[in-house]
């Protein structure tokens, strides 16, 4: 039987980069997330990223990017300070990015894993008991129909988005959710002017505004990534997040839109 990879430390890489480090209990919570990732892999399609290097670059590290400015001390930026129990939600979380590694490095943090595949959402619901998450719940649902539920709807206080679509459909699954003073984080690869404007319209549109756009390069693979940081400060209009399809389809700001 073939022997499973063990998850690089990199502590030097961690603390250089994200001035932050995982603990022993929370390394020793990657290397179990991430194998139960390979187990999870033989039935269902949850990522092609298996080596230890990628998985930890990629999806690890990547994942905790996005939460820097709450990892370990103040936020820089004010604006950015979350409220006291403040709840956060992951949309469209897939195999569990960045949700699960934030789940572990934040364990006082509430957070609610979103994707509307049930065979994903059910796996997620499994391995989070596995790894003794009690910060995690899991739901089954379109973000579209999340934020218009009384329950949800301007109910959280941090929106992570990876890999979801354009910077416009993210932002109209992520801000209606958020109450105000609420942030949303959009984990992006390649960010352009055109994308910046576009996004500073939508946002507009859905009760929030651009604060802060945090540049990275991977620590490995020196990859580009950019973290872009939205603040809900009105209301979002009832009429948004619009029926199920639309925000992917026709994105605000698109000319159909
Ligand atoms: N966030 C993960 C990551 O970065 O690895 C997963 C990205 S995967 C490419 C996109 C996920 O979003 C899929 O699991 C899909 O089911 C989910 N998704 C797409 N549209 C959605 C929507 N409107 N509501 C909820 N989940 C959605």
């Amino acid at each position: 039987m073939a022997s499973i990879s063990r998850l690089p430390e990199y502590s030097d890489r961690w603390r250089h980069s994200l001035h932050w480090q995982p603990d022993a209990y929370q390394q020793a919570s990657f290397q179990a997330l991430y194998e139960a990732i390979l187990e999870g892999n033989r039935q269902l399609n949850l990522t092609r990223l298996t080596a230890a290097d990628d998985f930890w670059e990629k999806h690890v590290w990547d994942s905790l990017s996005g939460v820097v400015p709450w990892l370990g001390q103040e936020p820089t930026v004010q604006e950015l300070a979350l409220a006291p129990g403040h709840r956060v939600i992951d949309i469209g979380t897939g195999a569990g990015f960045p949700g699960l590694p934030v789940a572990i490095a934040c364990p006082t943090w509430p957070i609610t894993l979103l994707d509307s595949t049930r065979k994903k959402i059910a796996w997620l619901a499994g391995v989070s008991q596995d790894l003794g998450l009690t910060n995690v719940t899991t739901i089954t649902e379109r973000a579209e129909t999340l934020g218009h539920h009384p329950d949800h709807r301007q109910a959280y206080d941090l929106a992570l988005v990876r890999a979801v679509g354009s910077v416009a459909t993210c932002a109209e699954y992520a801000l209606p959710l958020l109450a105000q003073g609420g942030v949303a984080v959009l984990y992006r690869g390649q960010w352009t002017v055109a994308e910046q404007e576009q996004l500073q319209t939508v946002a507009t549109r859905l009760g929030g505004h651009l604060i802060q756009l945090r540049p990275w390069r991977t620590p490995l693979s020196h990859s580009v990534r950019h973290c872009v940081y939205l603040l809900k400060d009105r209301d979002t209009p009832h009429t948004y997040p619009r029926a199920v399809g639309l925000p992917a389809k026709f994105p605000l700001a698109s000319p159909d839109s």
